[in-house]
């Protein structure tokens, strides 16, 4: 069965390249994601690339959150690629309908108003003028005397001569001619945020960078996402997790749940419960955005989980900072 695209939303969230790439839109630091045209690899995104390191993992990485709803797109260009090579190294060669040679010539055709001949511009030109070859006269009032009459191609190759090339296309990699029925023909997008999911990321994600740097100041590692093994072998996630060598045996583990409703749901204590169970941490805290229902705290208690009900950011700082201290402190009064 497919995934919800919420829980998978919810997975990107706690990717930390993700994190990097959303804190950039959110911080306005970056406003639209815009591709940048490098002729031998066709198109990139540099501002993505600084952060996931492999340019060829970037358009996938994009296309996932944009499947996801998280960034929205435009086309920006369409890329045309050698169907042998992947190449976006090519040409257009604009090619005689009859031998297909791209040795073509194009010319302008020019028509002798009053006299009505038309003909290609050098047939006209004598010397620096325009003169009719069939009257004679010079062409010296555009558009009153003569105008262009469109354009005239004539074959090197073959000698017949056409008014519409047929375009085809030459690989500068593999030096292979084609067409665009065997081209690969794919869309450049332009990404910006969809400021939508922001209601569902809510505070809670934009939480983890000042809770990270509070935590700092006070002197602890920080991790963001941290994976943690617990006594049965098994790996859990956690939003945050702090260690301070002096003061904690183990390590401060914390959880984020937010919701648009009026009430986090108990779930959130319950599967704590299990990771925090199995890790045994020194403490373990839910900030709970904006608040938790009554089952949730009651669950909160008995599993001896710090509960912070916080309405916005300087809320649920203050309130971890409270906790922190209090684990400082009972740490320095054990013997
Ligand atoms: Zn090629
Ligand atoms: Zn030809
Ligand atoms: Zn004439």
């Amino acid at each position: 069965m497919a995934k919800a695209p919420k829980t998978e939303r919810a997975e990107v969230f706690r990717d930390h390249r993700s994190q990097l790439v959303l804190s950039k839109f959110l911080s306005g630091e970056l406003d639209k994601l815009d591709p940048v045209y490098d002729p031998a690899y066709g198109y990139r995104y540099p501002a993505l690339e600084a952060i996931i390191g492999d340019p060829t993992g970037t358009e996938e990485f994009l296309t996932h959150l944009y499947d996801l709803g998280i960034l929205k797109r435009q086309t920006y260009d369409k890329t045309i690629y050698c169907p042998t090579c992947n190449s976006a190294n090519v040409s257009i060669h604009y090619s005689c309908p009859y031998c297909k040679s791209f040795n073509i010539k194009k010319s302008a055709l020019i028509e002798h108003i009053p006299c009505g001949y038309i003909d290609t511009e050098d047939r006209f030109k004598k010397d620096d003028k325009l003169v009719c070859p069939r009257c004679k006269t010079e062409l010296n009032k555009p558009d009153i005397n003569y105008r262009r009459a469109g354009i005239w191609c004539a074959c090197n190759e073959c000698n017949k001569s056409f008014d519409i090339p047929v375009p085809s296309h030459f690989c500068r990699v593999c030096s292979k001619n084609f067409t665009f029925d065997d081209a690969s023909y794919r869309d450049v997008y332009a990404y910006t945020l969809n400021k939508e999911i922001l209601k569902e990321v809510g505070v809670g994600f934009i939480l983890v960078a000042p809770i990270r740097e509070f935590l700092q100041s006070r002197g602890f590692t920080v991790e963001s996402p941290s994976f943690l093994k617990g006594k049965s072998g098994a790996s859990h996630m956690f939003d945050i997790a702090a260690t301070r060598g002096d003061i904690t045996r183990n390590v401060i583990v914390i959880d984020l749940a937010t919701t648009a409703e009026e009430f986090v749901s108990e779930q959130s204590i319950i599967a704590m419960f299990a990771k925090v169970y199995d890790v045994s941490p020194d403490k373990a805290c839910l900030i709970a955005i904006p608040k938790m229902g009554e089952n949730g705290k009651k669950l909160a208690e008995l599993y001896n989980i710090q509960l912070i009900e916080a309405k916005d950011q300087n809320d649920a700082i203050k309130a971890l900072e409270k906790c922190v201290m209090a684990v400082i402190q009972s740490k320095i009064q054990q013997p």
